[in-house]
């Protein structure tokens, strides 16, 4: 929400409160709209690119919904449908430009086909961190490049949600040297699978429910997914027995993102409570990621080796993600303007997060 529509909407909260319903000239239209609505309830269909109650980022949107009618007195309904009940995993994005559904929660990155600008808006490998992406959206011009691109789209995102940092991922064979990784068959999406295949890798793409089979056979040779307490689940420490520590997912963002003209139609009551609750979806998805994570990390199965990938492979890694960036930045002049934004926040970022947090987490030991 821009701060006038903040200051304009608690302004009207107060003075409804105080006057009940006496308002300044100025405030009219908007004072209007704002008790026609009240009381009034709303409906909102929202696909999910993820099966029913998936935990952590499923569960996470079941909790935003009831959040919203909780915080609305019950007039915000949020109906959610998971995966191919209405539209099909990878179509949200479509189904919510066309306004078959009103809204949609996904991953940003499923969409660099159509902007590759988008896969910034998801993370970056070797980039920044959960934390740090959300104070860039919200305070560094972010969200500003964000929803004007979407906007062409007839979109309007929210982020819903973050990861934290993900694993690199499990492996059948150590990766000892950047020669390990030749002809390496791996599931790895995005810019991070782009990067694996500078380094002589073949990254692949396969859904979910066929990776654990395909690393058992044989058919890949290593996947990444999340992190221990969805990476348990999969069961890949059968099949893999080398955990890598990450790289290419810091801190990935997922999305809530509304078809705009229906954005735009709701109250400001209405628009409010979503942006609140989903702002507090996000801080808890981020928390539960990191405490389901720790637990579940303790409880790898002892046959698993937790490994960190060589130095040579990551000063590659740096090499090859710049020659993507600028490649990328050549072709997109979208693409070259979200990376500038990015990387200024980066460098405005990085002093203060040295003597700060950095600082902090190598002295406490
Ligand atoms: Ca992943």
């Amino acid at each position: 929400m821009k701060r006038r529509d903040f200051i304009t909407t608690t302004a009207l909260g107060a003075s409804a409160l105080a006057f009940g319903g006496c308002h300044r000239a100025e405030d009219k239209t908007e004072a209007n709209s704002f008790n026609i609505n009240r009381g009034k309830k709303v409906t909102l269909k929202l696909a999910t690119s993820w099966p029913a109650h998936f935990p952590i980022m499923g569960t996470g949107v079941d909790t935003f919904a009831k959040r919203c009618s909780e915080l609305s007195g019950g007039t915000l309904e949020i109906k959610i449908f998971a995966k191919n009940i209405l539209v099909p995993a990878l179509q949200v994005f479509d189904a919510a430009s066309a306004a078959q559904i009103d809204a949609f929660h996904s991953g940003v990155y499923y969409w660099k086909g159509k902007n590759s600008a988008f896969s910034i808006f998801g993370g970056m490998p070797l980039g920044l961190t959960s934390e740090e992406m959300i104070t860039w959206f919200k305070f560094a011009g972010g969200y500003d490049l964000w929803r004007e691109m979407y906007g062409k789209y007839n979109l309007y995102p929210l982020i819903g949600g973050t990861t934290g940092p993900q694993m690199g991922g499990w492996f059948k064979k150590e990766i000892n040297s950047l020669a390990d990784l030749k002809g390496l068959k791996m599931r790895i999406p995005g810019l991070g699978g782009e990067v694996m295949k500078k380094l002589g890798a073949n990254p692949v793409l396969l859904p979910a429910g066929e990776i654990y089979t395909a690393l058992e056979r044989g058919t890949i040779d290593a996947t990444e997914w999340v992190g221990p307490a969805l990476d348990s689940m999969m069961g890949f420490a059968k099949a893999a027995p080398y955990y890598y520590e990450g790289w290419h997912e810091p801190g990935s963002i997922l999305e809530l993102t509304f078809n705009k003209a229906r954005w735009e139609r709701l109250s400001s009551e209405h628009q409010a409570i979503i942006t609140a609750a989903s702002e507090e979806m996000t801080s808890n998805m981020l928390q539960e990621f990191r405490y389901k994570n720790a637990v579940a990390l303790q409880k790898l199965p002892k046959t698993v080796q937790i490994k960190t990938f060589p130095d040579e492979m990551m000063r590659a890694a740096k090499k090859a993600l710049a020659e993507i960036l600028a490649d990328e930045s050549a072709k997109s002049s979208d693409f070259k303007r979200v990376l500038e934004s990015y990387e200024a926040f980066v460098k405005l970022n990085q002093p203060w997060d040295d003597i700060a947090r950095k600082h902090i987490l190598e002295i406490r030991g």
